[in-house]
């Protein structure tokens, strides 16, 4: 899931400066998980901007914010209070915020900053495992990811810092490398460290990134 915090409400004010009318979008999956655009904390903004003199014309919280047919049609059937706002207030990822854009021209600002793709661990608790580099290498690592749990994403491991399986660049981090060591061990896998990587193709995760699926029958295979 897309990991987000929220941006300081002192922030988000200041992107309102000057618009009187807003309309609030919070988004029903990893915003809500996130507990940066659910219900409770769009309530929450509303009342805030709100003691602030701001007039919240109206307030949604959907799935996929990020599908953009989906908030056309979000904002068709909510066209009074759309029509009424100044501005449109996002909370929830960058992606949701574009898919925003996408939907009015009038101003669109984010109330949360999008850190990463992250995996739950549990309640409360998200860590980055991939870095989305658009070629995945899990397979020869034993389903460790270099590029992401190596704080340097060296390929070609480990770096000499590693102390007692923690990294030097931060002791309260595991090294990926020992993790990756520790996994290929178990694997009967330890072979593949004789193995060195050259040079990783950072190609494959050019910006922006793009994908469309084609049917079959209509040019797929
Ligand atoms: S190798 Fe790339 S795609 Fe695979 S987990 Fe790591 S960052 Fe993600
Ligand atoms: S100590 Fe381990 S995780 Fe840290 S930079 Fe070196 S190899 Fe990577």
């Amino acid at each position: 899931m897309i990991i987000t915090t929220s941006k300081p409400f002192e922030e988000v004010l200041k992107e309102l400066e000057g618009e009187e009318k807003v309309f609030i979008v919070g988004c029903g999956l990893c915003a809500t998980t996130c507990e940066t655009g659910g219900e409770e904390q769009v309530a929450e903004m509303k009342a805030r901007l709100e003691a602030e003199g701001k007039t919240v014309t109206g307030a949604i919280i959907y799935d996929e914010v990020c599908h953009e047919l989906n908030t056309k049609r979000k904002f068709r059937e909510n066209k009074d209070a759309v029509e009424a706002a100044d501005s449109f207030l996002v909370m929830c990822c960058g992606a949701g915020v574009q898919s925003v854009r996408e939907s009015t021209e009038r101003a669109v600002h984010p109330a949360c900053n999008t850190v990463f793709l992250g995996n739950i661990q549990r309640h409360g608790h998200f860590m980055e495992k991939c870095s989305l580099c658009g070629e995945c290498v899990l397979e020869d690592f034993g389903a460790i990811c270099p590029v992401t749990r190596c704080h340097k994403g060296i390929l070609n491991g480990p770096c000499g810092g590693t102390d007692e399986g923690k990294c030097e660049t931060d002791k309260e981090k595991d090294c990926g490398w020992t993790l990756i060591y520790n996994q290929l061990e178990k694997m009967g896998k330890l072979d593949r460290f004789r193995k060195i990587y050259g040079l990783k193709n950072w190609q494959a995760n050019m910006k922006p990134g793009r994908v469309i699926f084609e049917k079959k029958g209509e040019g797929g295979e």
